[in-house]
């Protein structure tokens, strides 16, 4: 064929978009699709590139790059890095009977801020209260976007234009977007460091408070330890220090957790309700981090902080919604009921080894003639800035593949939705953060990847 006819046998843009292939799809996703590809196909014509044009070939061609922009970009991965509160992956999961029950909620109307009692505008927050003063005993809570909203929340609440007293050794930050000398200048609040980058003491906080101090703040080292010659200020004597001064205790903790932390670690980091044995002014903590619910910020304290919290304009741009209340609601009442084997998150950090050996062999046999698989002994971490430095047992299958470099697996695993880690030069699939209603997912992209 000339290129003359070549060009001719492009089809019309209008007549080819009604090909039955495309029967449903949106023709503003489509069209420019279409064009860009015929003005492509046209080039390639003319520069002798393309000797044949087919319809049919064309369209084909066409629905995979529309079914490839259709697919939803945010998507299921399975988790088999071992990393439990995984922030790149979507930290917490959320309890599916908890979904289920937010869901009902999400999808009627609501008593968001309906009093039902009064027939009166009620208060969103009020549906949490009762069920946080149940579980932490705080006078009341707060709920927003996430805890560095609550961080920002609080600075700009109490101490816009005044001064907070922070240690040095505290002034974190966390995946690179938020640290806290930051925050305090984008808060409007002043920000007093005292002690060493290793060594803050109490008298540190005292000599630094003056007429305009308003807070004294501890932030919690998530992601980093100090070894060595140290000493920080444990929270209890702040919130004395700050009693005394006439001064507003605020504990940014980060990561919250109910229950002792397993494998030794329980004296690394007290629990939420120890904590609250303190009687914080005010603490904040993320709750989609080992608190294992959905993502928010929950900033718990004195009753007339929190009121003043809520007057703040601010509170409008940070507030969270029905799914949010809803589903952290639920998960509440689940920790009440001691039910946290239901909390996903905290069933992975509990799960004994000698369930993950299981959990390992179930997965080794359903892989069984596809990849060699060794069941090894490993460690992990919890994750989400909970445990900074510490490794926690775990199992894993070490996979194998012809001569397939460890590279090479973890990149076909990964183009399977499936995220691994590489470690002593072995590919890992670890069994702490893969759930048994996954074993058959896996071994499908196992035998995808195989045969690819
Ligand atoms: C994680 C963390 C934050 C930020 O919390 P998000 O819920 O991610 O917004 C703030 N402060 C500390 C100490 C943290 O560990």
């Amino acid at each position: 064929m000339s290129k003359q006819d070549l060009l001719r046998a492009i089809p019309k843009v209008d007549i080819f978009i009604a090909h039955p292939l495309f029967n449903g799809y949106s023709s503003k996703v489509l069209l420019p699709i279409v064009r860009e590809y015929f003005e492509a196909l046209r080039r390639s014509i003319l520069s002798g590139n393309t000797e044949r044009v087919d319809e049919n070939v064309l369209a084909e061609e066409i629905k995979e790059r529309y079914d490839a922009i259709m697919t939803p970009s945010l998507q299921k991965v399975i988790n088999a890095t071992g990393v439990i509160v995984h922030t790149n992956l979507g930290r917490s999961l959320i309890d599916p009977e908890s979904f289920e029950k937010a869901k009902a909620v999400a999808t009627s109307y609501n008593n968001l801020e309906y009093d039902l009692a009064k027939g009166k505008r009620g208060e969103r927050y009020s549906h949490i209260s009762t069920l946080m003063n149940a579980l932490l005993g705080c006078e009341d809570v707060l709920v927003v976007n996430n805890n560095a909203a609550a961080v920002f929340l609080v600075l700009n609440t109490f101490a816009k234009r005044k001064e907070v007293v922070v240690s040095r050794g505290e002034l974190v930050e966390i995946g690179g977007s938020f640290r806290i000398p930051e925050v305090m200048k984008h808060s409007g609040a002043k920000m007093v460091e005292v002690g060493a980058t290793n060594k803050t003491h109490l008298r540190d906080y005292e000599e630094a408070v003056t007429e305009r101090t308003r807070l004294l703040m501890k932030v919690h080292k998530s992601n980093y330890s100090i070894e060595g010659f140290t000493a920080e200020v444990p929270f209890h004597e702040i919130h004395k220090l700050a009693k005394q001064h006439g001064l507003t205790d605020y504990y940014d903790l980060g990561s919250g957790h109910i229950v002792d932390l397993p494998y030794g670690l329980a004296h690394t980091e007290h629990t939420l309700p120890e904590i609250m044995k303190d009687a914080p002014s005010l603490l904040s903590f993320s709750a989609d981090k080992l608190f294992g619910s959905v993502q928010a910020g929950i900033i718990v304290g004195k009753r007339e902080l929190i009121a003043r919290l809520k007057k703040n304009q601010l509170l409008r741009m940070l507030r969270v919604d029905k799914v949010t209340l809803a589903i952290l609601a639920e998960d509440i009442k689940t920790m009440l009921l001691g039910e946290f084997d239901k909390i996903p998150t905290l069933k992975m950090l509990f799960d004994e080894v000698e369930v993950l050996r299981q959990k390992a062999e179930t997965l080794r046999a359903k892989l069984e003639g596809v990849l060699e698989c060794e069941i090894v002994e490993t460690q992990t971490v919890i994750g989400g800035g909970s445990t900074p430095n510490r490794k926690i047992p775990s199992v894993a299958l070490a996979v194998k593949m012809g001569k397939w470099s460890p590279n090479r697996l973890e990149k076909a695993f990964r183009d399977e939705k499936v995220i691994g880690r590489i470690e002593h030069g072995h590919f890992l699939l670890d069994l702490r953060t893969i759930r048994p209603e996954e074993f058959d997912e896996i071994a499908r992209a196992a035998v995808c990847l195989v045969s690819s």
